[in-house]
């Protein structure tokens, strides 16, 4: 029926070998002469678990010897008499159930991740969250300037009118830098970095605008925002490497990755949820809520001053309407800038 490599096992001499059905046997017989050389009943027959790349023939009770079948043709005639020879092919239905199977566990730690990713955010340690901003070298991701002695002072002071105020704010500790940007804007980074741009402040009509911006940025730090959008960011990129490199691929951190993360925007309930938190500590810490009305009257899109700020936060004619609400509680303002402070604020970097 063809030839084979035959390898009695004794030796690791091979020899080609002319094989044949005789009697529920495949004989295996010595080229040329014909001599007989091995009898291996057609049902003791197996094929090498291993896989090797040609298929290797085995009988059940020679434990050594072992047939290179180099044509192909002949393992497709033994697999018509010995049905354990076959190719296990699982069937279609199972196929499929396994499947939807597996979908359907990566849909279910795909939402629950994103179901609850703010807890997870919330139990992550924030010492954490700090190493990973320094991972990520997150200072060398912007320019920041360089304040006087008296712009230092009248930033530090508008930033303690508003942090610490709330009960978790032992929590997490921040880091308000300025940016060279002229477009007013400001940003939340991993670790409690809050950015503000010197156009915000240069632009700033109050105080209290600033302070209700950095109160919105504080709500971020504070709900850990920024982390819940890096764990959401993970889990797609590591389910998209389990898919494609198996389980060791979920382990792969990308080092462009953690850099592409700094750029997530915030979701419109993480805004509304910045916003609330903002509101609180504006009335908490007894700041006209005007300021932060001004600021974002001004930045809306259908005003001219167009101000980019609008562009990572969006919603603003939802938040005004939440803060009109707010505003109109009876509230005794305080001064929170002397107006020589404020002058010092806004002439930052120029
Ligand atoms: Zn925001």
């Amino acid at each position: 029926m063809g030839t084979a490599r035959y390898y009695d096992g004794e030796s690791a001499q091979s020899q080609t070998v002319n094989l044949k059905i005789a009697g529920g046997n495949l004989l295996i017989l010595a080229e040329g002469a014909g001599e007989q050389l091995d009898s291996w009943p057609l049902k003791d027959l197996r094929l090498d678990p291993r896989m090797p790349t040609v298929p290797v023939l085995m009988c059940k009770h020679e434990a050594e010897a072992r047939l290179e079948l180099t044509d192909t043709e002949i393992l497709e005639s033994l697999r018509e008499l010995n049905s354990s020879l076959k190719k296990k092919s699982m069937s279609k239905k199972k196929l499929g159930i396994l499947v939807s199977l597996f979908v359907s566990v990566l849909i279910f730690i795909y939402f629950g991740v994103q179901l609850f990713s703010a807890q997870i955010a919330r139990r992550i340690p924030f010492p954490i969250e700090q190493k990973l901003a320094k991972k990520v070298n997150i200072e060398k991701q912007f320019d920041s300037c360089v304040l006087s002695l008296e712009q230092t002072a009248a930033l530090d002071k508008l930033v303690a009118s508003v942090y610490p105020a709330l009960p978790g704010d032992s929590d997490f500790s921040i880091n308000v830098q300025v940016s060279r940007e002229k477009i007013a804007n400001a940003f939340t980074l991993p670790g409690g970095y809050i950015l503000l741009t010197q156009g915000l402040l240069s632009q700033a009509e109050s105080p209290e605008e600033i302070a209700g911006v950095l109160a919105h940025e504080l709500g971020h730090v504070q709900h850990r925002h920024l982390l819940q959008k890096i764990i959401r960011g993970s889990i797609m990129v590591s389910l998209v490497n389990f898919i494609s490199l198996g389980p060791s691929g979920m382990l792969l951190i990308d080092p462009g990755t953690a850099a592409q993360l700094l750029l997530l925007k915030f979701d419109r309930s993480m805004e509304e949820e910045a916003d609330q938190a903002a509101l609180l500590r504006l009335e908490e810490q007894r700041i006209d809520l005007k300021g932060f009305q001004d600021f974002f009257k001004r930045s809306h899109p259908e005003l001219p001053s167009g101000l980019g700020f609008l562009s990572t936060h969006p919603g603003s004619r939802e938040r005004m309407e939440l803060i009109e609400k707010n505003i109109l509680s009876e509230m005794e303002a305080r001064e929170i800038l002397t107006p020589e402070e404020f002058q010092a604020l806004k002439s930052v970097c120029l």
